[in-house]
């Protein structure tokens, strides 16, 4: 068995840095996140040592968007890929330079396209021909240069990965094979200025050796396009995908032979391509291992020959945790926390608040005895939580989230309650009676 929750340093059964989770309990209502500060930073700082100095890193708002998290994360030296108007104004509001933001997403319209050429971001990371042609005319008619990337759908497939993002039809960008349309339609367009390509071939991987074949792939790709096409990247965006495990039969990333192994792949692509930036985005791998999600244990109750430990929050709040978008469901890192009263360990059913039987936070689990009233911790809870899951399911609303630092703790966003959950249901009349 796996220490709780495997990795995360500053985060144990009894405390998240230096405080217990009671006391977090007594003045948050839970179920919440919590976070770690410290193991935000150390987890980057580790990465970033043990990777080639020449990476530049940005953060995935998509694995949480919380903005006191961004800013620390911006803070630390990466910048953002967004993917939403709000994830937009997330980072702006958090002072991210428009330099650090890139644009990711299949479907970006005109509002979005608007507002990136306003800000003038790094990079909007094109999709489709299509899209390649709207940006330029809202750049035109903004008289601006939009700088932008090229997204790939590449021929070759992600190895090792959980979602496969490429090698099919998929509506994430351009087919490998569309490619010399693509670059001859991207000359004809006078406001735009193509500085990249982008990646991304799939997430959760755990196996290092497949990471740097993806980088190897990829950067082979960008070698072969800039020779075919006569021109010079700024930057290639070589996805990411990082893995963290959250099962005791994974092994962690092994990111001193990764960072080995992407040394020689970048110093070789750099012989060519000496001022080209080497872009990895994650979202996982930089906050995953920084949260916990704490819920309390209402009521114990047996059904034939099991105990089912039945908690106030559940998938509602914790979708990945239940298994939500995976073929399989597994049990992630858990534990009743505070101190222990005895080392026995019992099985059960951890379940949540919903009327369906798929609300199933742990199956089988051995944990210590639980009474009512205890507060269950699920470890690596800090990527794809509370905004990854249907939080509004059965009126529950969004838990409350808390940021720890040391023997700090700052609420940084408040729960719904019953005025926040009920006060966008409206009948307002709409002027659709015909003239
Ligand atoms: C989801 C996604 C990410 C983040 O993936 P992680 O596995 O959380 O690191 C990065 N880039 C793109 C394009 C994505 O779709």
């Amino acid at each position: 068995m796996l220490a709780f929750p495997p990795d995360s340093r500053f985060i144990s059964a009894e405390k998240i840095e230096d405080i217990c989770y009671q006391r977090l309990a007594d003045q948050v209502p839970t179920p919440f996140y919590a976070y770690s500060a410290s193991q935000i930073r150390a987890d980057f700082s580790a990465l970033k040592n043990s990777l080639p100095d020449d990476i530049h890193y940005f953060y995935s708002l998509k694995a949480n968007p919380n903005k006191a998290l961004v800013r620390l994360l911006n803070q630390a030296g990466t910048g953002c890929e967004v993917c939403s108007l709000a994830e937009l104004e997330t980072v702006l509001s958090q002072g991210v330079e428009p330099q650090d933001i890139i644009f990711v997403g299949p479907g970006k319209y005109i509002a979005e396209l608007t507002q990136c050429c306003r800000i003038g971001i790094k990079a909007v990371v094109i999709e489709s021909i299509e899209e390649m042609k709207l940006l330029n005319d809202i750049a035109a008619s903004m008289g601006v240069i939009q700088t932008i990337a090229l997204r790939i759908n590449p021929d070759f497939i992600g190895e090792k990965a959980k979602l496969v993002m490429s090698g099919k039809p998929r509506q994430f960008g351009i087919d490998e094979q569309l490619l010399p349309q693509a670059f001859s339609c991207v000359g004809q367009q006078s406001h735009l200025r193509l500085a990249g390509i982008h990646i991304y071939l799939g997430t959760r991987i755990l196996d290092w050796q497949a990471l740097a074949k993806n980088t190897l792939n990829i950067l082979s790709l960008a070698e072969s396009l800039q020779n075919t096409y006569k021109i010079h990247f700024d930057f290639v965006d070589v996805g990411g995908g990082f893995g963290v495990r959250y099962f005791d039969k994974e092994k962690a990333l092994d990111i001193d032979s990764l960072g080995d192994a992407l040394a020689d792949i970048i110093r070789t692509y750099h012989e060519n391509f000496p001022r080209c930036k080497i872009i990895v985005e994650l979202g996982r791998y930089l906050i995953a291992r920084a949260g916990v999600f704490v819920t309390r244990v209402n009521y114990l109750k047996p059904s034939r020959d099991e105990w089912f430990a039945v908690c106030d929050g559940g998938a509602n709040c914790h979708g990945s945790a239940a298994g939500i978008n995976s073929l399989i469901r597994r049990n992630f890192p858990m534990a009743r926390l505070g101190e222990t009263r005895s080392d026995q360990q019992y099985r059960y059913q951890v379940t949540g608040p919903l009327c369906t039987p798929t609300d199933l936070l742990g199956e089988n689990v051995m944990l210590a005895e639980l009474r009512p009233g205890d507060l269950i911790g699920i470890g690596h809870s800090g990527a794809y939580g509370a905004s990854a899951s249907p939080v509004n399911f059965l009126g529950f609303g969004h838990p409350a989230e808390i940021l720890v630092e040391k023997d700090q703790a700052f609420l940084i966003r408040t729960a719904d309650n019953i005025e926040t959950l009920l006060a966008p249901q409206i009948c307002q009349p709409l002027s659709v009676a015909n003239a």
